[in-house]
């Protein structure tokens, strides 16, 4: 039979099961097999694999992952994919679904449970576009045992993801995800591969997970409250934004010019100039001073 991932098969699923699109959660379905083998090749993924999928919709990405890996775990948001994915990936007894909100699943729990003999667990996904940033966090931030990503999503986000200081698209995302992982644009994506077309550009990433951190920091949230702020107005200086930062009046505007300096950061500068290294040095003067 022909893969789902074919404009004949998707067209013939969602006639079957009377499917309806709900652009609400973001359902683009891919319909190019081509652009699948492509990242699956990339992720390397083999029989000892494990994966994490995001949003399978009725399976096209899912099915692929279901041949090459050792298990599949998927989390569906819509109920109504679940009689469908039931039906496409029938003839597959390695992949566990899901009908949970990624950003209220237990993946820690879920992990343990489906995934704990696979000798390395991978993420791959065709993100749902409108939460794409918060997915990402989430993973990242909960330190799971997931070696790498490989995540479609909008060409915007993914250019923000990867961008270097002084560039425009550089913001508190690139620090994030430069703390955590080694990011890198693996392939652009056209947007007749999927049903319907997106009004959007695509873009694959790979996140690959740092085995040792580039900076150490002790209080994650601290310090990116202290990376979200330096960009809370991206035309000001470091100094005004720290002070709309410190509104509650817990640090007064010449305290933190001498933090700054103290750091051996100019106040005066932006955000969009200041690596991941820079704000370490921010971070070490600030949480002394109690932040
Ligand atoms: N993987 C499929 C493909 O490539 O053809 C579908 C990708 S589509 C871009 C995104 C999928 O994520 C949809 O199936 C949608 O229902 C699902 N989704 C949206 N929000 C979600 C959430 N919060 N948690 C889990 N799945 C979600």
């Amino acid at each position: 039979m022909k893969h789902i991932s074919t404009v004949g098969r998707t067209k013939e699923i969602l006639e079957k099961h009377h499917f309806t699109f709900k652009k609400s959660l973001g359902q683009n379905f891919l319909i190019d097999s081509n652009v699948i083998k492509e990242v699956i090749h990339k992720a390397d993924i083999n029989e000892n694999t494990g994966v994490i999928e995001v949003g399978p919709g009725i399976g096209s990405l899912t099915e692929h992952l279901a041949i090459n890996a050792k298990k599949v775990l998927a989390f569906e948001i819509d109920q109504r994919l679940i009689p469908v994915l039931d039906d496409t990936l029938s003839a597959y007894d390695n992949v566990t679904v899901i009908n949970e909100d990624i950003l209220e699943a237990n993946v820690p729990a879920r992990i343990e449970e489906y995934l704990s003999d696979c000798d390395d667990i991978v993420v791959v996904a065709n993100l749902p576009y409108y939460i794409t940033t918060p997915i990402l966090m989430n993973f990242l931030t909960a330190h799971l045992p997931i070696s790498r990503y490989y995540v479609m999503m909008q060409k915007e986000v993914g250019e923000r993801i990867s961008a270097s200081p002084n560039s425009k698209a550089y913001g508190s995302l690139s620090i994030a995800i430069d703390y955590y992982t080694e990011a890198k644009t693996v392939q652009h994506v056209p947007r007749t591969v999927f049903m319907p077309p997106p009004n959007v550009d695509s873009i694959i990433v790979e996140l690959k997970t740092r085995s040792e951190r580039k900076v150490e920091v002790d209080d994650e949230d601290s310090f990116f409250k202290l990376t979200r702020g330096a960009f809370l107005h991206r035309r000001k200086t470091i100094l005004n934004n720290y002070q709309t930062l410190f509104l509650d009046g817990k640090k007064k505007k010449d305290e933190i010019r001498a933090l700054f300096e103290a750091a051996g950061i100019e106040p005066v500068r932006r955000g969009e100039s200041l690596s991941l290294e820079d704000f370490k040095k921010i971070y070490d003067a600030f949480k002394k001073s109690d932040l």
